[in-house]
């Protein structure tokens, strides 16, 4: 596969938006260094994506984004770090072992691989439009196995991780135990997970290695519904609070057939990608299944005992469950937007501040002592608060343009005037107004234009 991403699929088709916006996204990520085709100089490796400066940067803004909202802000959530690599009776318990697969059919006629339940027309091949060429479903799990220590085979057998969901479950007495926490409370966490995807796509929607950020909310049985419904409505919102224009946000309860045999309610938050709506993220009511499975599997009790009316139970599960690498790239999209200004095309990402990988740009007018020196002098006080970028070469105008192509809210320029008036311009991404500001308030006046 080429850096520039796979031409989009056919996934999940519905209302579309500007066809050519993925190509424009693509093309953008790849040349400020957002993202960036894994192992590029040995011809690309399509399982997997590499964020460059500006995407490590945005990628982890996306998920402190999420930590703050979800742990640092609640006190009724903690956080987990769990492992990666975990043994096989995690997997049998969970049922991902026996269940987690996806149907595979083969093209006799071109030999492409397809996941059925992905195919607009199940009886037509996508790539080479044969008819009734396909072979039997197979269902084809989806986890990656490997092997702990030297020797290989029974005994031996890791997986590395599907989904950090078990990671929680797994931890539940130790962190109920530890946390003095009780029902309703969560435990979230954000990590990598792998999945040996069948058709891994439209750039960083589907990989086989991506980020997810999870939460799993334990609540007394008997309030699963209002929890559910709670936390349909927090995970809608963030989105929102986040940029994602609410004509390109929506919420989609599964029909009955899609829902897991556990499950008695789950809902997707769905963004209007280029090709139509992909899922962002999936809200369920999972019941007690979890806590009950690992109960069983692992002859250790999984419940909470409620001192005050004496009763024991296992707590039901709300769990939100997103992708942090498939958000950035809805945010990613959702943000750029190109406009003429005076007979010439400025690319911007309006990035909300809280995303944007840097908060300030510091600019100053000319290469030379002693303005780099009080430029350096800016750039330090302003480091001190947030990520910013540095940049002294070409005219003031590209350098503007640059920096609005990565999302920076607000440029700070020091002039020739600065040396003695030691005022400095403030120049706003989106009116692309500018401001003097005394350089002894910047830092106040940058804090609350940013409002982080
Ligand atoms: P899909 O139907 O798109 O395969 P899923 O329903 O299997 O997704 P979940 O198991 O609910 O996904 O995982 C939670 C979230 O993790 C998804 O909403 C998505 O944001 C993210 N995610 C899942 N699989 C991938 C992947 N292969 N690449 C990137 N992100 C993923």
């Amino acid at each position: 596969m080429s850096a520039e991403g796979d031409a989009p699929t056919g996934e999940n088709p519905g209302a579309q938006t500007d066809p050519s916006l993925f190509d424009k996204v693509v093309n953008l990520c790849k040349r400020r260094g957002i993202v960036f085709g894994s192992a590029e100089i040995y011809g690309g490796f399509r399982s997997a994506y590499d964020y460059g400066p500006i995407g490590a940067q945005l990628l982890r803004n996306v998920k402190d984004a999420w930590w703050r909202s979800m742990v640092q802000l609640r006190s009724d959530v903690v956080g987990l770090d769990a492992s990666i690599l975990s043994p096989p009776q995690v997997w049998e318990a969970s049922g991902h072992l026996s269940n987690f697969t996806d149907p595979l059919v083969d093209c006799t006629s071109c030999k492409t691989r397809h996941r059925e339940d992905q195919l607009e027309n199940p009886d037509q091949c996508p790539k080479c439009g044969s008819r009734d060429t396909f072979t039997e479903a197979r269902a084809f799990n989806l986890m990656f196995r490997t092997h702990a220590g030297p020797v290989e085979g029974a005994g031996a057998e890791v997986y590395l991780r599907p989904e950090t969901a078990q990671g929680m479950f797994v931890n539940f007495k130790n962190v109920l135990e530890t946390s003095r926490k009780r029902p309703p409370f969560g435990i979230a966490q954000v990590g990598k997970s792998f999945r040996n995807e069948i058709t891994p796509g439209n750039f960083v929607f589907r990989t086989r290695e991506f980020e997810q950020m999870e939460l799993e909310f334990f609540v007394p049985p008997d309030e699963a519904p209002q929890w559910y419904e709670y936390w349909l409505a927090e995970r809608y919102q963030w989105y929102l609070d986040l940029g994602i224009p609410a004509s390109h946000l929506r919420l989609r309860a599964h029909d009955d057939d899609e829902l897991s045999h556990y499950s008695s309610g789950t809902s997707d938050v769905e963004f209007l990608f280029p090709w139509g709506w992909g899922e962002l993220e999936g809200i369920a009511n999972r019941g007690d299944y979890d806590l009950r499975q690992h109960a069983e599997h692992s002859g250790h009790k999984l419940e909470y005992f409620d001192q005050a009316s004496g009763q024991r139970y296992v707590p039901h599960v709300i769990e939100p469950a997103a992708g942090a690498t498939r958000s950035l790239m809805a945010f990613l999209t959702a943000a750029y937007r190109q406009e003429t200004v005076n007979d010439d095309v400025r690319t911007v990402l309006g990035l909300h501040p809280q995303l944007a990988p840097f908060k300030v740009a510091v600019l100053p007018l000319s290469r030379k002592e002693p303005l780099t020196a009080l430029a350096a002098e800016v750039l330090a006080s302003c480091q001190l608060h947030w990520m910013c970028d540095y940049d002294e070469t070409q005219a003031i105008g590209r350098r503007y343009r640059r920096q609005d192509e990565i999302g920076t809210p607000l440029c700070v320029t020091v002039d020739f005037e600065s040396l003695d008036d030691r005022y400095v311009t403030v120049r706003d991404r989106d009116t692309m107004a500018q401001d003097r500001v005394p350089i002894n308030a910047l830092v106040d006046h940058l804090g609350s234009r940013l409002n982080l």
